[in-house]
Parts: C-alpha cells; structure tokens; sequence
C-alpha cells in the first residue's frame, strides 16, 4: 500500500474502491455491470437520481437552485459558465489568485468582456485586500477560485459582490467544509480532487441564472438544456456517476461536511507546523491567512528551493510508500495534496518524515 499525496486524480477512500469492486460485474439484483446498463432504465435513473440528492443534501443546497452533472470537466465549465452567464451584460469581472483562475479568464474572454479585477502578480501567493479590487456593478458576475490548487492559494472568505452574481470554482476543496450556499450564483467542481474520479463535474446554479446562454452554446454545456433533462439529455459518465455517489454516501458516513472540516485543518495544520518549526528549511510561500488546507506547497533549503535536497526528500518519501509529492512543474518544490480520502495518519506520516529529514539535514 502507498500513501497518496496527488493533486489529482486523487486518493479516493478505500472504502469506496472496496464497494465498487465488489460491485462492479454485478450492480445490485440486477445482473449486470452498472457500466452495462440503459442511461434511461429504472437503475440507473434511481442511482443518479439519489447521487444528485445525496449532494443537495450533503451541501444543504436550497431548493431554488439545480444540481447538474455535466461533462468537459473544470475547463469545461470555464466555458460553459460564461457561454451561459456572459450574455447577460456582456461583461464579467474575474478575480485571478493562481494559475485555475488565469485559466478561466482566458476562456471567457472568447465570449465577452473580461474585467481583472487585480493586476497581476508576480507570483500567486495571496488574495488581495478587497478594498483594492475593481469591480464592476455591471459585471455579468464575478469569478473566482475558492482554492488554486497549484499555488495552495484558499479563500478564508466569501467575496462580498453587492448583487452581482458569485460563480466559483470549487474543484479542490468541494465538500471539505460547510458552504452557504445562497451567497452563490453558482458553484462547480470537476470530481476527480475531492468527490469521484475524472469524468463528471458537479454544477450548482442558481435557477435564475439559467436561460441567459449565447445562441452559440453547445447543447452539452447549455445549463437550460441539462437542467431540463436532469442531467440525462446525451449519455452521462454512468459508472464515474455511481462511484461519486458512493464517495458523498461515505462523506455521509464519515460525518458530513463540518467533520471533514476539522479533520482538513488538523491533517493541513501538523504539515505546517513542521514548515513554521523549521526555520525555512522547510519554505512555504503563501501568506498565512490564504493557507490551502487541500495543497499544501513548500520548498527545501530555503525560499528558493535546493533542487538536490527536493530531490532526495522526493525519493526518500517514494521509498517509504510516499506518492505524487512532487509540486508543480510550473511553481517546483513540493505539494502535499491532503483531500478528504487522505487520512490523519497518513498525513502524520508525511509529518513525521519531514521531521526526520529535517533532523538529518540541518
Ligand atoms: C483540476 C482543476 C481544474 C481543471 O479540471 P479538468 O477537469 O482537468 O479540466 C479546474 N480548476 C481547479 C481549481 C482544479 O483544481
């Protein structure tokens, strides 16, 4: 058995694989493979209809918004989400703390007008203070990244918008602590960090936000059309379907939300600790209020990183079953992804070895 620190595909629990094998030939009374199966007969349909529920439960999502299952992962809904949402000024303000962000404005700006609402940094360490962004009170919406998985930058906030619509990308830290919901407009995550494998990515939208798209929007990525059909109008990733209704049944089990967000800080605090303790042997970059508790980055030998220590940290941890610990290629170092499937022991390991490295090479 190996630990696994990748940022994604990530670790999934367990448990979770352990039920999807023993389910896997046969689903249920069935007969067959839930991969076998009609995307419009009475399984399936029960199984994806209790997925859905599962997440507006989990979520506590409020009754005038739909949950959609949609395809293209993140970078699909960078698209989908101005397609629909863009329209209706023909503007929108994007708030870019790290290189998912950047992404997104990029994409959107092939179907209107992109506001930064910050100038860009030289590197993405932090969210600027609110009081120095440019937003626009005519903005379609506004756009950010609750966490930027590369750079470990996370929001200890909810931006405040005055009317304009929230849309967020959540898809690395979906379902690692309690969201209020109705401060959104909408709300999506691809599956393949915190909730399922790749392949399907969650969507939370405000219903009346729906029903602005561009003539132009692919049926696939038109919120209108997939709302309608609740998420069934082509074939949808069935199996990765049943495996993330799997994943929020055991989030269920585990205790919801608010105790994934408890175990999220101790397991993100303990590795913190170590680089706080170590007199920047260990070197994290970010300012302290803006700490990812998914993606923990930091360097070795100092702000600017010693590539020959980052290495053999890299192959020691390999040799002791430590996976995927190697950061970015775009930021170097090191990133320690704690998703909800890793668990406070494996992130005592890793705790524990930094420790021990440390000790040898200081
Ligand atoms: C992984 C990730 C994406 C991109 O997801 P894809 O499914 O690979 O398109 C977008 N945003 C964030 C924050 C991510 O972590």
């Amino acid at each position: 058995m190996v630990i696994n620190f990748g940022a994604g595909p990530a670790k999934l629990p367990r448990e979770v694989l352990l039920e999807v094998q023993k389910e896997l030939v046969e689903y249920g009374s069935s007969g067959m493979s839930v991969m076998e199966m009609s995307h419009r007969g009475t399984t399936y349909v029960k199984l994806h209809e209790e997925t859905l529920e599962l997440a507006r439960e989990l979520l506590k999502v409020p009754d005038n918004y739909k949950i959609l299952l949609m395809q293209g992962g993140g970078t699909g809904l960078f698209a989908a989400v101005a397609m629909n949402l863009i329209g209706r000024t023909g503007s929108a303000d994007y708030l870019v703390t790290g290189s998912w962000s950047a992404k997104a404005a990029k994409e959107a700006a092939k179907f209107g007008k992109v506001n930064q609402v910050v100038p860009k940094p030289a590197k993405y360490t932090c969210v600027p203070d609110p009081k120095s962004w440019k937003l626009d009170p005519k903005a379609s919406y506004l756009y950010y990244c609750d966490n930027e998985t590369i750079e470990g930058v996370e929001f200890n906030f909810v931006p405040e918008t005055n009317g304009v619509p929230l849309v967020v990308d959540m898809s690395s830290n979906i379902m690692s602590r309690p969201v209020d919901i109705k401060k959104f407009g909408v709300i999506f995550a691809c599956a393949q960090k915190n909730i399922g494998p790749s392949g399907i990515t969650l969507v939370i939208v405000r219903e009346d936000l729906i029903g602005h798209q561009l003539p132009t929007t692919p049926t696939i990525l038109d919120f209108s059309i997939v709302a309608k059909d609740n998420s069934i109008n082509n074939t949808p990733p069935t199996f990765i379907i049943a495996v993330v209704g799997r994943v929020f049944a055991w989030i269920k089990r585990q205790g919801g939300l608010q105790k994934l967000y408890q175990d999220s800080l101790t397991k993100s605090n303990m590795i913190y600790a170590v680089v706080d303790g170590s007199k920047s042997f260990y070197y994290c970059p970010l300012e302290a209020n803006v700490r990812s508790r998914m993606n923990v980055p930091f360097r070795i030998g100092g702000p600017s990183g010693n590539e020959t220590l980052e290495k053999e940290f890299l192959k020691g941890a390999e040799q002791l079953g430590m996976q995927q610990l190697k950061g970015h290629r775009s930021v170097g170092g090191i990133r320690a992804s704690l998703y909800n499937a890793v668990t406070i022991e494996e992130a005592e390991s890793l705790r524990k070895y930094m420790l021990e490295f440390l000790a040898k090479n200081s």
